[in-house]
């Protein structure tokens, strides 16, 4: 049975919960102890009293322990990445590879703890130096999704940790054993007790009581714009800090000029890849009238060419659906798209495997218009649809039509369009001939309106949300 952590020691849980693999429904990949909210309060008030004592270890051995764990991660890839593919879902090129980029996530950090800087001014009044620091917040809260199990945790326990912060981190329910061995592996990289502590179980238990102690000053936290709303409404009245990662509903523009083989590429790697279950994952594909009808037939010959099948497998390109439940809702938005008008040109069909697992084919809809569900809302899942434009005008305007604003791409040779597109899209990221998922570690992440709320994720600006500033005024 694989257990919590809570204050430097691996604690049995209330009760346990089996993980299954979403590939093959007797596959059970292990035993995870559940903590309670009980667990939860020793937890935090361990990380309370190991917190000043974290933040007072050099730089040096904050980077050190950072490195050692990005090391460890870099070196058991493939092994991490094989539970990932067997307990998530996504294909093992896909987990491997996520694994790697864990690892690389926490030697960038690494290097960043040894990077905090200040300021240093002349006061307005004379004979007075100002010194603006940075500190670290306290006690932080992570809680994050399935989609990515281990990428996520570290992309927001490396910065939390570099600048000194102690760690309550709550995974995902579906995905606990990515989550435990990353405990593991950060467990034995010389961190004081209680800095960093693992708490698996309910999010309407665990979360709901991070979101709740005062202790905890920051939360950061990836999942479904619903669970954000509810952090807010818990947290943002006792005005603790709140990072913000929600859903998407990310357009990718093909205009006329576009090389067709390399937006066809980009609409069915950024759709269906990872079973399209990313937040950056292209849903609306926002289509010039002059290319649409060839844009259609390569995208459907493409599809027709990619294997659904066990994540472990090597002949998959496409893992099963994480679970039960959205595999239920993608066909959910099957049904709405056909009764909304909306014609299904490919998949959407549950599939037979060799094992029992959550499988669909990849889905498009055609003929979609802006204000549909399945134009509006986010699936998350292998579901896509074709909406139809006359330019490149009426295509910007489709894809600012959302109350997301996480990703945006566009396929297209014109360097008007593109330069255009890239300064009045209304999101975070923004790709030009380039899938909109698929991100690098070392630069910002996050999104606008209903996608995101509060500072960056990843890359320097990472320090923005896990450190506070201080203003020191001295008369010499
Ligand atoms: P998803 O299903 O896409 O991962 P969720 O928002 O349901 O999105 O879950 C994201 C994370 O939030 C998970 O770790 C989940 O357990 C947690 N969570 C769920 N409900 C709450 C809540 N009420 N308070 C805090 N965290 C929660």
């Amino acid at each position: 049975m694989h257990k919590n952590f809570i204050d430097g020691v691996w604690c049995e849980g209330q009760a346990v919960r089996e993980n299954f693999s979403p590939s093959d429904a007797t596959d059970l990949v292990g035993l995870y102890a559940q903590a309670d909210a009980q667990d939860t309060r020793r937890a935090i008030t361990a990380a309370e009293q190991a917190q000043p004592i974290w933040a007072a270890y050099s730089p040096q051995r904050r980077a050190d322990a950072l490195d050692l764990i990005g090391s460890e991660i870099l070196a058991r890839r493939e092994e991490l990445g094989h539970l990932l593919a067997r307990e998530e879902g996504k294909v093992l090129t896909e987990a491997i590879a996520e694994a790697g980029r864990a690892g690389q996530i926490f030697k960038f950090f690494a290097g960043e703890a040894l990077r905090v800087s200040g300021e240093h001014l002349d006061s307005v009044r004379t004979g007075i130096e100002v010194d603006v620091l940075r500190q670290s917040v306290g006690v932080v809260g992570i809680i994050t999704p399935w989609n990515f199990p281990i990428a996520i945790p570290a992309w927001k326990i490396a910065p939390a940790l570099a600048y000194g912060n102690a760690v309550l981190f709550k995974p995902a329910d579906l995905v606990p054993g990515s989550a435990w061995a990353l405990a593991e592996i950060i467990s034995r990289a010389g961190l004081p007790p209680g800095t960093f502590n693992l708490l698996m179980g309910r999010g309407s238990v665990i979360g709901q009581a991070l979101a709740d102690a005062p202790a905890v000053r920051a939360i950061s936290f990836t999942g479904s714009t619903a669970t954000g709303r509810r952090l807010m409404e818990s947290a943002g009245p006792r005005f603790a800090r709140l990072q913000l990662e929600m859903g998407g509903k990310n357009p990718l523009v093909v205009l006329a000029d576009a090389n067709l083989e390399q937006a066809v590429e980009c609409a069915v790697q950024g759709a269906y890849f990872s079973t399209g279950q990313r937040c950056t994952a292209s849903s609306r594909f926002i289509v010039e009238k002059a290319i649409h009808q060839r844009f259609v037939d390569a995208v459907t010959t493409r599809l027709d060419s990619l294997r659904v099948g066990h994540a472990l497998s090597p002949d998959s390109h496409i893992g099963p659906v994480a679970d039960a439940a959205q595999l239920q809702q993608n066909l959910d938005y099957i049904a709405i798209g056909l009764t909304e008008g909306a014609v299904l040109a490919h998949g959407g069909q549950l599939l037979k495997r060799d094992k029992e697992g959550h499988y669909m084919s990849p889905a498009l809809f055609l003929e979609a218009s802006s204000d549909m569900r399945i134009a509006q809302e986010e699936i998350f899942g292998p579901v896509a649809c074709v909406i139809a434009v006359d330019d490149y005008e009426a295509a910007l305007q489709v894809a600012n039509d959302s109350p997301f604003g996480l990703s945006a791409g566009i396929c297209t040779t014109s360097l008007k369009h593109a330069t255009h597109f890239k300064r009045h899209v209304q999101s975070g990221m923004v790709m030009v001939n380039t899938p909109t998922a698929g991100v690098d570690y070392h630069v910002p992440f996050g999104g606008t309106k209903a996608s995101s709320h509060g500072p960056r994720e990843q890359g320097r600006h990472a320090i923005d949300f896990f450190t506070t500033l201080k203003t020191a005024y001295t008369q010499a």
